[in-house]
């Protein structure tokens, strides 16, 4: 396996980071009971924040290509709400951000229906999907229908690596190379599956293991321009793994990160 700079660095090293986000829009806390919707101006200071502290956002070709600089981002959104093309398009156009975006081909025109409290946010159809390849945003891939891979069987891991791929690459004319595990759940069977289908790199969440699981930074709508710049530190990776190993230090990560619980 080769040994690019980019993909496949350990949590807490040097390689970029990796943030993830889902929705863009404003929404009133009970239709985003998960707090998955930032707003388009909360988007748009934390992006101008990383530009202007020195941080180079790259796109998938760079990011794979380990053609990297030392503070370096690659901006990531999950599942392909259509809001991604109202409201997430002109936004990332005019920072000129690139991005990449994950979604599920097959729930093309669909819904969040994996979401028992969100089951009816609207997914990008066929078209939107074309609409924001052609515009220039890294459209990959996150499973077949949102399944879990690691509670799948294995018809249900074929379609939604293998499967998903296939028709990602009819849709878009090109082999997807991303892969981002929907929950962020993976194990060594969903690992060598993604592997297998030709995929490059795959993201989790914060588990990491090799570049089949590379970890990203989850962003959503509680954060405050303190969580986000604590998020985006070097030393947020081991901040994580100290809380989650010491317990008793939980309380006082949370006050931090939990503080900007939007009302
Ligand atoms: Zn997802």
């Amino acid at each position: 396996m080769s040994t690019t700079p980019g993909p496949g660095r350990r949590p807490g090293a040097r390689g970029p980071l990796v943030l993830m986000y889902h929705g863009i829009g404003s929404r009133p806390a009970e239709r985003d009971p998960y707090n998955l919707f930032v707003p388009p101006e909360g988007l748009e200071r934390q992006l101008t924040t990383l530009v202007e502290r020195g941080w180079t956002p790259l796109t998938l070709d760079r990011y794979l290509n380990g053609d990297v600089p030392r503070r370096s981002v690659l901006v990531t959104f999950d599942d392909g709400y259509r809001s991604m093309l109202d409201e997430g398009l002109p936004l990332l156009r005019r920072l000129r951000v690139p991005a990449t975006v994950f979604v599920l081909p097959g729930l093309l025109d669909g819904t969040s229906r994996w979401m028992a409290r969100m089951p009816d946010e609207p997914l990008l159809d066929a078209a939107g999907v074309r609409e924001l390849a052609r515009a220039g945003l890294d459209v990959e891939c996150h499973g077949w229908d949102h399944s879990d891979l690691v509670r799948t069987d294995p018809e249900g891991l074929d379609r939604n690596v293998a499967g998903a791929a296939e028709a990602l690459a009819d849709l878009l004319g090109r082999r997807p190379r991303a892969y981002a595990y929907p929950y962020g759940t993976h194990d060594a069977r969903a690992r060598r599956a993604v592997a297998a289908a030709g995929f490059q790199v795959a993201f989790s969440v914060h588990e990491g293991d090799g570049r089949y699981a590379v970890p990203r930074v989850d962003v959503n709508s509680t954060d405050t321009g303190a969580t986000f710049r604590l998020k985006t530190s070097r030393a947020y990776p081991a901040l994580r793994r100290v809380s989650g190993a010491v317990p008793k230090l939980r309380p006082a990560l949370h006050a931090v990160l939990g503080s900007a619980r939007r009302s």
